[in-house]
């Protein structure tokens, strides 16, 4: 996995991973240096708070131990990366049934970052872990939304509960969904959702809703927030508003393989307080990794 993960994230043409690498094979790290390596930090969308905090520490740590060769400093950058993603956060995902219930899973986000997508891969990851799953297409305002998440449903062998009328209510789909699951004794519910930001309070009923009529079958356990790497520091602000409606347990980043700022998972973490899970790297349904912390810093280091 960290050989795919490093030749998808050097395809992307690695920000933080080049510029980095220029920097410290230089003969010695002067002020100089280290102004271009802060730099390249927030090139690498790693954001203000984050980069203050590791340039503190990364000099501190430089002027205690004396040593300025390029090699150690990139060692304890690789650390102090480390400590920034966070590897001791819990990045398991609730696909147990509990009290006799399903899991439910609800995946929230804009449109277009991934989530239907996301769904078919994780659906596939639990087929193969022998898991019953079930999808509930609750995204009823795309039009063809529903049949993208019944396509992948029919790829990996899992039933998707929808409706056949475009906007229905999302909410009652979401029951039927969660409802089916109950019924069929199924392990994992997977509820697809439409992430219109146009409208704040739309969204925050319509979210609020799904919840509440999910909520009489079953508690939902997860609400994956998916967010799109390549929208850098506007994701963050999708994120905030997403937060601010539903209980955030983990997020998705998707289409890391096409981005150069892969700096943007610490951003995120730090901006809501719950881990990255998973991590897309491209559109196939094989295509889905469990985020690991050290596997990434070694990938954006290399
Ligand atoms: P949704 O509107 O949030 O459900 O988004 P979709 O699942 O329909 O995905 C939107 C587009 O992004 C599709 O063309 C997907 O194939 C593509 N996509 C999703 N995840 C990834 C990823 O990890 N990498 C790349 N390169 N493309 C992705």
């Amino acid at each position: 996995r960290l050989a795919r993960l490093r030749a998808r994230l050097s395809k992307s043409n690695n920000v933080l991973g080049k510029g980095l690498l220029a920097l410290l094979s230089r003969e010695r790290i002067d002020e100089d240096v280290w102004d271009e390596i802060e730099e390249t930090l927030l090139t690498a969308d790693l954001g203000t708070d984050a980069t203050d905090d590791l340039m503190l520490q990364l000099r501190a740590r430089v002027k205690v131990e004396g040593s300025r060769t390029p090699e150690r400093v990139r060692e304890i950058l690789g650390e102090e990366l480390l400590a920034l993603v966070g590897p001791d956060m819990d990045r398991s995902l609730a696909t147990d049934r509990e009290d006799g219930k399903p899991s439910v899973i609800l995946v929230v986000g804009v449109n277009g970052v991934g989530k239907t997508t996301t769904i078919g891969k994780v659906a596939r990851v639990l087929v193969a872990e022998d898991k019953d799953v079930l999808l509930g297409a609750a995204d009823t305002f795309r039009a063809a939304a529903a049949e993208q998440l019944a396509t992948w449903g029919s790829r990996v062998g899992v039933p998707t509960v929808k409706s056949d009328q475009d906007g229905a209510d999302p909410a009652s789909v979401a029951f039927d969904a969660v409802k089916a699951g109950v019924d069929q004794e199924v392990d994992v519910v997977l509820v697809d959702t439409a992430g219109r930001l146009q409208n704040k309070t739309n969204l925050m009923d319509e979210l609020g809703k799904i919840k509440r009529v999910i909520e009489k079958q079953a508690p939902v356990r997860e609400a994956l927030l998916v967010l799109d790497a390549t929208t850098g520091q506007n994701g963050l602000s999708q994120a905030k508003v997403f937060s601010e409606v539903v209980n955030i347990t983990g997020i998705v980043l998707t289409k890391l393989d096409g981005t150069a700022k892969g700096g943007i998972v610490v951003a995120m973490q730090r901006q809501l307080g719950v881990p990255v899970k998973l991590i897309g790297l491209g559109e196939g349904p094989d295509d889905l990794a469990p985020f690991d912390p050290q596997a990434f810093v070694d990938a954006l280091l290399d």
